[in-house]
């Protein structure tokens, strides 16, 4: 193998800037930078060692230090119970939730707190409006690397705890992604930290890029890929990924590549719906899906060449066929997808019947980020109790158990406390429904029966408190 062979090249004027010059856009037109491989290098390229992100390490830009978390080497699952139910033969789920921080973007993030630390900073900053905060958070973790986060209003709330738990310090600012970038780059100016932003870190897109790496290693080379698009940052890496595996010798033909949007949110696929080479300006995006919500999409650009030059397509799909297809992908095959994620099976159904596709065509479905780390859990959970007509009773019992938690109580007491409206009777039966339960415990004392609250009562109790400060 040579020696690496890596420039980094501005995508809107061409200009070359050495690999090692840190630079995050270009200074000339301030367009975005990529890493440029040298086509003879990569022919010359070898990986060795377990089926992992760093394996690809020669196709990385060097870094002094690695900081790892055991990220990439994910599943690439074949999933018959679902494309059984999509009419499809041929349909793999490239399962990236397994990652440290169960999202995709714990490639970059380790790539990036890499460079970072190998460069001796102490503070970072980074702009995110979720999966990638949370997951420079914990890279950040591992090598005390103090982490702040410029994040919009409206984020989902488990991601927003997902980085809390990891220690970082964070900021809101502004409504949307953009303005959350404005600030992040301003910080790196003013205070000289690290800059860990995805659109404003050339590494992005080669952490990003190994999952075409894998995926060729895996299984071969699939026709279509399906991704969700918010930024378009992903897209453009797998682009760039393929691309350079057929450099390398890897793969024979480059898969054709299938972009998707929420139809709330979707500047990439209308612009490509009519032909144009930049992203329609949207002053808003609306979906529920806070992974995608980006309405101004930096590499919206790049996206659009990448579908462009893989002769794919674009498309945009409902939160509703978003929602229920993260359903179907979790009973039918046991992966917990976010809606972002679930877009890439939710737009199948509609290519298969439209011919667009073809049912014995050979799919892999990008599952970049787990449900877990949405607030459509929630919601559902709470939708659910609505719908078994719990709401009520799951009230009562709760302010039995808060009356039973502020000290040992009988049930005389209350009832006169909170029974107002019901029959002593049926406090009692609520009580001995809870004891059943093992969330209230009782002994006799003289004449009367005590009612305490058990460890699990106490554990339920701090698990709804959660709750409502979540909803
Ligand atoms: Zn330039």
């Amino acid at each position: 193998m040579m020696k690496p062979r890596v420039n980094l090249v501005c995508t809107e004027c061409g200009y070359a800037f050495p690999a090692d010059s840190g630079r995050t856009t270009c200074e000339r037109c301030g367009g975005i930078l990529e890493y440029i491989w040298d086509e003879e290098y990569l022919k010359s390229v070898e990986f060795s060692g377990e089926l992992r992100f760093w394996r690809y390490k020669p196709v990385l830009p060097p870094v002094k230090k690695q900081v790892s978390l055991g990220e990439g080497g994910t599943p690439l699952q074949e999933a018959h119970r679902l494309a059984d139910s999509l009419g499809l033969r041929n349909l793999y789920l490239k399962d990236e939730t397994r990652n440290p921080t169960n999202s995709f973007k714990d490639r970059s993030a380790s790539l990036i707190v890499s460079d970072a630390s190998g460069k001796g900073f102490g503070s970072l900053v980074c702009a995110t409006n979720g999966n990638h905060g949370a997951s420079v958070a914990a890279y950040s973790a591992k090598v005390d690397i103090s982490c702040h986060l410029i994040v919009p209003k409206a984020m989902d709330i488990a991601k927003l705890a997902q980085m809390m738990v990891y220690n970082a310090e964070i900021v809101e600012s502004g409504e949307t992604i953009e303005e959350a970038m404005g600030r992040a780059k301003t910080l790196e100016k003013e205070m000289g930290w690290y800059q860990a932003t995805t659109e404003l870190n050339p590494l992005s897109v080669e952490g990003l890029k190994t999952i075409t790496y894998e995926i060729a290693e895996q299984k071969g080379n699939p026709m279509w890929v399906v991704v969700a698009m918010g930024s378009g940052v992903t897209i453009s890496s797998l682009w760039k990924g393929f691309k350079e595996l057929r450099s390398i010798g890897k793969i024979k033909a480059l898969p054709h590549l299938i972009g998707v949007q929420a139809e709330g949110c979707s500047p990439i696929v209308s612009a490509f719906n009519t032909g144009k080479d930049e992203p329609v300006q949207l002053a808003k995006g609306e979906t529920e899906a806070a992974a995608i919500r980006v309405s101004k999409p930096v590499f919206g650009e790049l996206a659009l060449r990448s579908l462009k030059e893989s002769g794919g397509f674009a498309t945009s799909i409902s939160d509703e066929d978003m929602l229920s297809a993260g359903r179907e992908i979790a009973k039918l095959e046991g992966i917990f997808a976010e809606p972002a994620s679930a877009a890439t099976v939710a737009c199948l159904r509609h290519l298969v019947e439209s011919g667009k596709i073809d049912r014995g065509d050979r799919i892999t479905c990008l599952i970049t980020s787990s449900g877990l780390k949405t607030d459509d859990i929630l919601q559902s959970l709470t939708k659910r109790k609505r719908s078994l007509g719990l709401g009520s009773m799951l009230t009562t019992k709760e302010k039995i158990m808060r009356h039973i938690a502020g000290g040992s109580t009988y049930g005389y007491e209350i009832w006169k406390a909170i029974g107002k409206g019901m029959t002593i009777g049926a406090v009692y039966q609520h009580i001995a429904d809870l004891e059943e339960r093992g969330l209230v415990s009782s002994n006799v004392k003289g004449k009367r029966r005590y009612y305490e609250i058990t460890d699990r009562g106490m554990r339920v109790l701090a698990a709804m408190d959660a709750l409502q400060v979540l909803l």
